[in-house]
Protein backbone atom coordinates (compact mmCIF):
# COMPACT_ATOMS: atom_id res chain seq x y z
CA UNK A 1 0.00 0.00 0.00
CA UNK A 2 1.51 3.04 -1.23
CA UNK A 3 1.24 6.86 1.03
CA UNK A 4 -1.89 8.53 -0.37
CA UNK A 5 -2.58 12.03 0.39
CA UNK A 6 -5.90 13.05 1.66
CA UNK A 7 -6.18 17.07 1.02
CA UNK A 8 -8.82 18.98 3.56
CA UNK A 9 -9.78 22.36 1.98
CA UNK A 10 -10.90 24.55 5.36
CA UNK A 11 -9.53 24.19 8.78
CA UNK A 12 -12.41 25.16 10.58
CA UNK A 13 -14.43 22.85 12.62
CA UNK A 14 -15.12 20.04 10.25
CA UNK A 15 -12.16 20.40 8.19
CA UNK A 16 -9.69 19.88 11.59
CA UNK A 17 -12.14 17.49 13.04
CA UNK A 18 -11.43 14.95 9.84
CA UNK A 19 -7.95 15.79 9.97
CA UNK A 20 -7.61 13.79 13.72
CA UNK A 21 -9.82 11.30 12.44
CA UNK A 22 -8.34 10.59 9.51
CA UNK A 23 -4.56 10.87 11.54
CA UNK A 24 -6.22 8.56 14.72
CA UNK A 25 -7.03 6.00 11.78
CA UNK A 26 -4.67 6.22 9.02
CA UNK A 27 -0.65 5.13 9.45
CA UNK A 28 1.96 7.53 9.12
CA UNK A 29 2.65 6.58 5.43
CA UNK A 30 -0.53 8.35 4.66
CA UNK A 31 0.01 12.47 4.12
CA UNK A 32 -3.21 14.47 6.31
CA UNK A 33 -2.92 18.27 4.78
CA UNK A 34 -4.83 20.85 5.63
CA UNK A 35 -4.99 24.42 3.67
CA UNK A 36 -6.37 27.10 5.88
CA UNK A 37 -6.33 30.54 5.09
CA UNK A 38 -6.13 31.78 8.72
CA UNK A 39 -2.89 31.28 11.17
CA UNK A 40 -5.66 30.75 13.98
CA UNK A 41 -8.65 28.56 15.02
CA UNK A 42 -11.50 30.23 16.52
CA UNK A 43 -14.55 28.03 18.45
CA UNK A 44 -17.33 30.46 17.02
CA UNK A 45 -19.68 29.15 19.69
CA UNK A 46 -17.66 31.41 21.65
CA UNK A 47 -18.93 34.57 20.48
CA UNK A 48 -22.14 33.99 23.01
CA UNK A 49 -19.75 34.26 25.81
CA UNK A 50 -18.01 36.80 24.02
CA UNK A 51 -21.77 38.74 24.44
CA UNK A 52 -22.86 37.99 27.80
CA UNK A 53 -18.64 39.35 28.91
CA UNK A 54 -18.40 35.93 29.95
CA UNK A 55 -15.38 35.93 27.90
CA UNK A 56 -13.56 39.38 27.21
CA UNK A 57 -11.83 38.49 24.31
CA UNK A 58 -11.42 36.11 21.21
CA UNK A 59 -7.85 34.73 21.92
CA UNK A 60 -9.43 32.47 24.97
CA UNK A 61 -11.29 30.35 22.22
CA UNK A 62 -8.46 30.18 19.79
CA UNK A 63 -5.43 28.12 18.59
CA UNK A 64 -2.58 28.44 16.69
CA UNK A 65 -2.70 26.33 13.31
CA UNK A 66 0.83 25.77 13.92
CA UNK A 67 0.41 23.05 16.64
CA UNK A 68 -1.21 20.39 14.38
CA UNK A 69 2.28 19.20 13.14
CA UNK A 70 2.74 17.96 16.43
CA UNK A 71 0.23 15.90 15.81
CA UNK A 72 1.23 14.55 12.23
CA UNK A 73 -1.09 16.79 10.39
CA UNK A 74 0.52 19.10 7.74
CA UNK A 75 -0.87 22.59 7.70
CA UNK A 76 -0.62 25.04 4.19
CA UNK A 77 -1.57 28.53 4.86
CA UNK A 78 -2.58 29.68 2.17
CA UNK A 79 -6.25 30.67 0.10
CA UNK A 80 -7.80 27.98 -1.97
CA UNK A 81 -8.20 29.82 -5.51
CA UNK A 82 -9.24 27.13 -7.48
CA UNK A 83 -10.93 23.49 -7.49
CA UNK A 84 -10.87 20.98 -9.84
CA UNK A 85 -12.86 18.07 -8.76
CA UNK A 86 -12.50 15.87 -11.28
CA UNK A 87 -8.62 15.97 -10.97
CA UNK A 88 -8.96 16.25 -7.39
CA UNK A 89 -6.54 19.03 -7.73
CA UNK A 90 -6.46 22.55 -5.52
CA UNK A 91 -4.17 25.55 -6.47
CA UNK A 92 -3.86 27.54 -3.02
CA UNK A 93 -1.63 31.08 -2.66
CA UNK A 94 1.16 28.69 -1.84
CA UNK A 95 1.17 26.69 -4.76
CA UNK A 96 -0.59 23.60 -6.39
CA UNK A 97 -2.07 20.40 -4.26
CA UNK A 98 -3.27 17.04 -5.68
CA UNK A 99 -5.38 14.74 -3.53
CA UNK A 100 -5.70 10.87 -3.81
CA UNK A 101 -9.29 12.29 -2.17
CA UNK A 102 -10.23 15.88 -1.55
CA UNK A 103 -12.92 16.66 1.67
CA UNK A 104 -14.48 20.02 1.20
CA UNK A 105 -15.00 21.94 4.62
CA UNK A 106 -14.83 25.73 3.47
CA UNK A 107 -18.00 26.49 5.74
CA UNK A 108 -19.89 29.81 5.06
CA UNK A 109 -19.00 33.11 4.03
CA UNK A 110 -20.88 36.09 5.64
CA UNK A 111 -22.09 37.86 3.08
CA UNK A 112 -23.44 41.54 5.14
CA UNK A 113 -23.57 43.73 1.71
CA UNK A 114 -26.31 41.65 0.24
CA UNK A 115 -28.42 43.42 2.64
CA UNK A 116 -28.52 46.95 2.23
CA UNK A 117 -28.01 49.29 5.38
CA UNK A 118 -27.10 45.93 7.32
CA UNK A 119 -23.39 46.60 7.93
CA UNK A 120 -24.06 50.25 8.87
CA UNK A 121 -26.98 49.45 11.51
CA UNK A 122 -26.55 46.00 12.70
CA UNK A 123 -23.99 44.19 15.22
CA UNK A 124 -23.07 40.44 13.90
CA UNK A 125 -23.46 37.88 16.57
CA UNK A 126 -21.80 36.12 14.21
CA UNK A 127 -18.37 37.85 14.21
CA UNK A 128 -16.56 38.07 18.00
CA UNK A 129 -15.75 41.50 17.45
CA UNK A 130 -19.24 42.16 16.45
CA UNK A 131 -20.13 39.99 19.97
CA UNK A 132 -18.13 41.99 21.71
CA UNK A 133 -19.70 44.75 20.77
CA UNK A 134 -23.29 43.91 21.67
CA UNK A 135 -21.83 43.17 25.26
CA UNK A 136 -21.16 47.17 25.86
CA UNK A 137 -24.27 48.07 23.52
CA UNK A 138 -26.79 46.00 26.07
CA UNK A 139 -24.67 47.38 28.90
CA UNK A 140 -25.29 50.90 27.87
CA UNK A 141 -29.17 50.43 26.41
CA UNK A 142 -31.21 52.00 28.94
CA UNK A 143 -34.56 51.88 27.29
CA UNK A 144 -36.31 51.25 23.62
CA UNK A 145 -36.53 48.10 20.96
CA UNK A 146 -34.28 45.79 20.56
CA UNK A 147 -34.28 43.80 17.47
CA UNK A 148 -32.89 40.36 16.81
CA UNK A 149 -32.74 40.03 13.14
CA UNK A 150 -32.20 36.57 10.95
CA UNK A 151 -31.98 38.01 7.17
CA UNK A 152 -31.65 34.72 5.56
CA UNK A 153 -31.65 30.60 5.93
CA UNK A 154 -29.99 28.69 5.76
CA UNK A 155 -27.72 30.18 8.18
CA UNK A 156 -24.92 28.59 10.88
CA UNK A 157 -26.35 27.05 14.07
CA UNK A 158 -30.38 27.93 13.95
CA UNK A 159 -30.29 28.74 17.63
CA UNK A 160 -28.01 31.45 18.30
CA UNK A 161 -30.15 34.35 17.07
CA UNK A 162 -33.28 32.90 20.08
CA UNK A 163 -30.08 32.51 22.34
CA UNK A 164 -28.78 36.07 21.66
CA UNK A 165 -32.81 37.35 22.66
CA UNK A 166 -32.98 35.29 25.45
CA UNK A 167 -29.76 36.19 26.72
CA UNK A 168 -30.26 40.21 26.16
CA UNK A 169 -33.51 39.44 28.15
CA UNK A 170 -31.71 37.97 30.96
CA UNK A 171 -29.00 40.98 30.60
CA UNK A 172 -32.00 43.21 31.11
CA UNK A 173 -33.53 41.40 34.36
CA UNK A 174 -30.21 41.54 35.67
CA UNK A 175 -29.99 45.64 34.79
CA UNK A 176 -33.28 46.00 36.61
CA UNK A 177 -34.25 48.01 32.91
CA UNK A 178 -35.96 44.95 31.00
CA UNK A 179 -39.75 47.02 31.96
CA UNK A 180 -38.22 49.33 30.05
CA UNK A 181 -36.95 47.61 26.96
CA UNK A 182 -39.04 45.49 24.21
CA UNK A 183 -37.11 42.77 22.85
CA UNK A 184 -38.26 41.06 19.07
CA UNK A 185 -36.84 38.68 16.57
CA UNK A 186 -37.65 39.03 12.70
CA UNK A 187 -36.88 35.79 10.58
CA UNK A 188 -38.14 34.20 7.22
CA UNK A 189 -38.35 30.90 9.01
CA UNK A 190 -42.21 29.87 9.44
CA UNK A 191 -40.83 28.83 12.98
CA UNK A 192 -37.53 28.66 14.98
CA UNK A 193 -34.94 26.09 13.64
CA UNK A 194 -37.78 24.27 11.98
CA UNK A 195 -35.71 21.59 10.33
CA UNK A 196 -35.61 20.50 14.18
CA UNK A 197 -39.27 19.83 13.54
CA UNK A 198 -42.36 20.93 15.54
CA UNK A 199 -41.80 20.17 19.05
CA UNK A 200 -38.55 21.87 19.26
CA UNK A 201 -39.79 24.63 17.33
CA UNK A 202 -43.00 25.56 19.65
CA UNK A 203 -40.67 24.78 22.93
CA UNK A 204 -38.65 27.52 21.53
CA UNK A 205 -41.68 29.55 20.79
CA UNK A 206 -42.90 28.93 25.03
CA UNK A 207 -39.59 30.12 26.17
CA UNK A 208 -39.88 33.64 24.33
CA UNK A 209 -43.39 34.15 25.40
CA UNK A 210 -42.45 33.13 29.37
CA UNK A 211 -39.86 35.35 28.31
CA UNK A 212 -42.21 38.60 27.00
CA UNK A 213 -39.98 38.51 23.82
CA UNK A 214 -41.76 39.60 20.76
CA UNK A 215 -41.65 36.79 17.82
CA UNK A 216 -42.20 37.72 13.87
CA UNK A 217 -41.67 34.78 11.41
CA UNK A 218 -42.19 34.61 7.65
CA UNK A 219 -40.60 38.06 7.31
CA UNK A 220 -38.52 38.43 4.32
CA UNK A 221 -36.41 41.13 4.94
CA UNK A 222 -35.74 43.83 1.90
CA UNK A 223 -33.05 46.62 3.79
CA UNK A 224 -32.16 48.36 6.33
CA UNK A 225 -32.72 51.95 6.86
CA UNK A 226 -29.92 52.99 9.22
CA UNK A 227 -30.52 56.97 9.41
CA UNK A 228 -34.57 56.07 10.25
CA UNK A 229 -33.63 53.13 12.36
CA UNK A 230 -36.26 50.83 10.60
CA UNK A 231 -35.78 47.70 9.02
CA UNK A 232 -37.82 47.08 5.85
CA UNK A 233 -39.53 43.93 5.04
CA UNK A 234 -41.49 42.72 2.08
CA UNK A 235 -44.85 44.21 3.13
CA UNK A 236 -44.34 46.32 6.31
CA UNK A 237 -41.26 47.48 8.34
CA UNK A 238 -40.27 47.73 11.99
CA UNK A 239 -38.39 50.00 14.23
CA UNK A 240 -35.25 49.96 16.14
CA UNK A 241 -32.60 51.22 18.60
CA UNK A 242 -30.48 48.84 19.07
CA UNK A 243 -30.09 45.66 15.98
CA UNK A 244 -28.14 42.59 16.93
CA UNK A 245 -28.39 40.89 13.62
CA UNK A 246 -27.17 37.63 11.70
CA UNK A 247 -25.53 38.45 8.29
CA UNK A 248 -26.69 36.33 5.19
CA UNK A 249 -24.52 33.11 4.40
CA UNK A 250 -23.06 31.76 1.40
CA UNK A 251 -21.22 29.27 0.18
CA UNK A 252 -17.59 30.26 -0.54
CA UNK A 253 -16.78 31.76 -4.01
CA UNK A 254 -14.47 29.05 -5.05
CA UNK A 255 -16.89 26.91 -4.55
CA UNK A 256 -19.46 28.03 -6.71
CA UNK A 257 -16.81 29.19 -9.50
CA UNK A 258 -16.09 24.89 -9.36
CA UNK A 259 -19.29 23.73 -10.21
CA UNK A 260 -19.68 22.25 -6.99
CA UNK A 261 -22.85 24.07 -5.89
CA UNK A 262 -26.58 23.35 -7.26
CA UNK A 263 -29.89 25.39 -7.46
CA UNK A 264 -29.69 26.06 -3.41
CA UNK A 265 -26.08 27.92 -3.79
CA UNK A 266 -23.97 25.15 -1.51
CA UNK A 267 -22.63 21.38 -2.04
CA UNK A 268 -25.07 18.46 -2.45
CA UNK A 269 -23.53 15.24 -1.16
CA UNK A 270 -24.92 11.66 -0.36
CA UNK A 271 -26.99 12.38 3.42
CA UNK A 272 -24.83 9.20 4.88
CA UNK A 273 -21.72 9.32 3.19
CA UNK A 274 -21.03 13.39 2.49
CA UNK A 275 -19.39 12.03 -1.15
CA UNK A 276 -20.31 14.73 -3.71
CA UNK A 277 -20.84 13.41 -7.40
CA UNK A 278 -17.18 13.22 -7.94
CA UNK A 279 -15.00 9.98 -7.11
CA UNK A 280 -13.09 10.39 -4.12
CA UNK A 281 -14.16 14.27 -3.13
CA UNK A 282 -16.24 14.41 -0.11
CA UNK A 283 -18.12 17.84 1.46
CA UNK A 284 -18.84 18.34 4.72
CA UNK A 285 -20.20 21.19 7.41
CA UNK A 286 -21.53 24.15 6.94
CA UNK A 287 -20.50 24.50 2.98
CA UNK A 288 -23.22 21.48 2.43
CA UNK A 289 -26.71 21.26 1.65
CA UNK A 290 -28.44 18.35 3.21
CA UNK A 291 -31.67 16.83 2.59
CA UNK A 292 -33.10 15.07 5.25
CA UNK A 293 -33.96 11.69 4.14
CA UNK A 294 -37.77 11.91 4.92
CA UNK A 295 -40.89 13.58 3.63
CA UNK A 296 -40.20 16.85 4.65
CA UNK A 297 -36.85 17.59 2.44
CA UNK A 298 -35.97 19.97 4.97
CA UNK A 299 -32.47 20.68 5.07
CA UNK A 300 -29.75 19.38 8.03
CA UNK A 301 -28.72 22.62 10.00
CA UNK A 302 -25.44 24.03 9.92
CA UNK A 303 -23.51 23.38 13.01
CA UNK A 304 -20.80 21.72 14.09
CA UNK A 305 -22.24 18.88 16.24
CA UNK A 306 -22.95 17.48 12.42
CA UNK A 307 -19.92 18.58 11.40
CA UNK A 308 -18.13 16.78 14.17
CA UNK A 309 -19.79 13.11 13.26
CA UNK A 310 -19.64 13.86 9.57
CA UNK A 311 -16.14 14.01 9.94
CA UNK A 312 -15.71 10.43 11.48
CA UNK A 313 -17.91 8.63 8.89
CA UNK A 314 -15.81 10.64 5.80
CA UNK A 315 -12.16 9.59 7.73
CA UNK A 316 -13.51 5.88 8.13
CA UNK A 317 -14.59 5.48 5.07
CA UNK A 318 -11.54 7.15 3.26
CA UNK A 319 -9.21 4.92 5.10
CA UNK A 320 -11.14 1.90 4.12
CA UNK A 321 -10.77 2.48 0.73
CA UNK A 322 -7.55 3.04 1.02
CA UNK A 323 -6.83 -0.10 3.14
CA UNK A 324 -9.20 -2.15 0.69
CA UNK A 325 -11.93 -2.95 3.17
CA UNK A 326 -15.45 -3.82 2.39
CA UNK A 327 -16.33 -1.87 5.33
CA UNK A 328 -18.57 1.64 4.88
CA UNK A 329 -19.83 3.70 7.95
CA UNK A 330 -22.57 5.85 7.66
CA UNK A 331 -23.65 9.39 9.11
CA UNK A 332 -27.47 9.00 10.41
CA UNK A 333 -28.59 12.76 11.58
CA UNK A 334 -28.36 12.14 14.85
CA UNK A 335 -27.50 15.52 16.76
CA UNK A 336 -28.26 17.89 19.85
CA UNK A 337 -27.80 21.38 20.88
CA UNK A 338 -27.83 23.71 23.72
CA UNK A 339 -30.03 26.97 23.85
CA UNK A 340 -28.40 29.21 26.19
CA UNK A 341 -31.00 30.87 28.18
CA UNK A 342 -29.31 33.18 30.88
CA UNK A 343 -28.80 33.15 34.27
CA UNK A 344 -26.25 30.28 34.01
CA UNK A 345 -29.02 27.90 32.34
CA UNK A 346 -29.34 26.24 29.05
CA UNK A 347 -32.08 24.03 27.43
CA UNK A 348 -30.74 20.55 25.78
CA UNK A 349 -32.30 19.64 22.68
CA UNK A 350 -31.20 15.72 21.14
CA UNK A 351 -32.72 13.95 18.39
CA UNK A 352 -32.87 12.26 14.87
CA UNK A 353 -33.03 15.04 11.94
CA UNK A 354 -33.48 11.82 9.67
CA UNK A 355 -36.07 10.38 11.51
CA UNK A 356 -39.34 9.64 9.55
CA UNK A 357 -41.74 10.88 8.63
CA UNK A 358 -39.96 14.31 10.10
CA UNK A 359 -37.17 14.91 12.42
CA UNK A 360 -37.89 14.17 15.93
CA UNK A 361 -35.67 16.31 18.80
CA UNK A 362 -36.86 17.30 21.84
CA UNK A 363 -35.99 19.96 24.15
CA UNK A 364 -35.00 19.42 28.25
CA UNK A 365 -36.10 22.40 30.09
CA UNK A 366 -33.22 24.87 30.98
CA UNK A 367 -31.00 23.45 33.72
CA UNK A 368 -27.76 24.41 35.32
CA UNK A 369 -26.39 21.59 34.26
CA UNK A 370 -26.78 22.00 31.12
CA UNK A 371 -25.58 25.28 30.81
CA UNK A 372 -22.11 23.57 32.60
CA UNK A 373 -21.82 20.56 29.87
CA UNK A 374 -22.19 23.21 27.06
CA UNK A 375 -19.13 25.01 28.60
CA UNK A 376 -16.95 21.17 29.14
CA UNK A 377 -17.59 20.07 25.31
CA UNK A 378 -17.29 23.50 23.67
CA UNK A 379 -13.70 23.41 25.59
CA UNK A 380 -13.15 19.90 24.99
CA UNK A 381 -13.80 20.16 21.85
CA UNK A 382 -11.33 22.65 21.25
CA UNK A 383 -8.43 21.34 23.06
CA UNK A 384 -9.11 18.39 20.98
CA UNK A 385 -8.97 20.26 17.64
CA UNK A 386 -5.84 21.31 18.12
C1 LIG B 1 -22.25 32.50 17.10
C2 LIG B 1 -22.21 31.07 16.69
C3 LIG B 1 -22.59 30.09 17.61
C4 LIG B 1 -22.57 28.76 17.24
N1 LIG B 1 -22.95 27.80 18.15
C5 LIG B 1 -22.99 26.51 17.80
C6 LIG B 1 -23.41 25.51 18.72
O1 LIG B 1 -23.71 25.80 19.87
N2 LIG B 1 -23.47 24.24 18.29
C7 LIG B 1 -23.11 23.87 17.02
O2 LIG B 1 -23.20 22.68 16.69
N3 LIG B 1 -22.71 24.80 16.11
C8 LIG B 1 -22.63 26.10 16.47
N4 LIG B 1 -22.21 27.03 15.57
C9 LIG B 1 -21.94 26.63 14.17
C10 LIG B 1 -20.52 26.10 13.98
O3 LIG B 1 -19.56 27.05 14.38
C11 LIG B 1 -20.34 25.76 12.50
O4 LIG B 1 -21.37 24.89 12.10
C12 LIG B 1 -18.99 25.12 12.24
O5 LIG B 1 -17.96 26.03 12.49
C13 LIG B 1 -18.94 24.61 10.79
O6 LIG B 1 -17.69 24.07 10.52
P1 LIG B 1 -17.11 24.15 9.02
O7 LIG B 1 -15.80 23.48 9.07
O8 LIG B 1 -18.11 23.69 8.07
O9 LIG B 1 -16.93 25.71 8.75
P2 LIG B 1 -15.97 26.73 9.48
O10 LIG B 1 -15.75 26.33 10.89
O11 LIG B 1 -16.52 28.07 9.21
O12 LIG B 1 -14.58 26.56 8.72
C14 LIG B 1 -14.37 26.93 7.38
C15 LIG B 1 -12.92 27.34 7.23
O13 LIG B 1 -12.60 27.48 5.85
C16 LIG B 1 -11.72 28.58 5.70
N5 LIG B 1 -11.81 29.06 4.32
C17 LIG B 1 -12.92 29.45 3.65
N6 LIG B 1 -12.65 29.78 2.38
C18 LIG B 1 -11.30 29.60 2.24
C19 LIG B 1 -10.41 29.73 1.15
N7 LIG B 1 -10.81 30.13 -0.07
N8 LIG B 1 -9.10 29.45 1.35
C20 LIG B 1 -8.64 29.03 2.57
N9 LIG B 1 -9.45 28.86 3.64
C21 LIG B 1 -10.77 29.14 3.48
C22 LIG B 1 -12.22 29.59 6.73
O14 LIG B 1 -11.19 30.51 7.07
C23 LIG B 1 -12.62 28.67 7.89
O15 LIG B 1 -11.58 28.53 8.83
C24 LIG B 1 -22.18 28.38 15.92
C25 LIG B 1 -21.79 29.37 15.01
C26 LIG B 1 -21.80 30.70 15.39
C27 LIG B 1 -21.37 31.74 14.40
Amino acid sequence: MSGKTIVILGGGFGGLAVANQLRRVLPPEHRVVVVERQSTFYMRPFNMRLMIGEMKDRQEGERRLSELARKGIEWVQGEVLSIDPTARKVHTSSGPLVGDYLVIALGAEQDEKAIPGFAESALNLYDPNGAIMIHRAVQEFAKGRAAVLICRTPFSCPAAPYEAALLMDSAFRSKGNREAVEIAIYTPEPRPMPAAGPEMGNAVIGMLKERDIKYHPQHKLQRVNSGARKIVFEGGEASFDLLVGIPPHVAPRVVREAGLTDDTGWIPVEPDTLETRYPGVFALGDVTSIRQPNPTGLFLPKAWVFADEQSRTVAKNIASHIKGEDRSSRFDGTGFCYVETGDGLAAYGSGNFYAYPAAKVYLEPPSPRHHEERKRIELEQLEALV
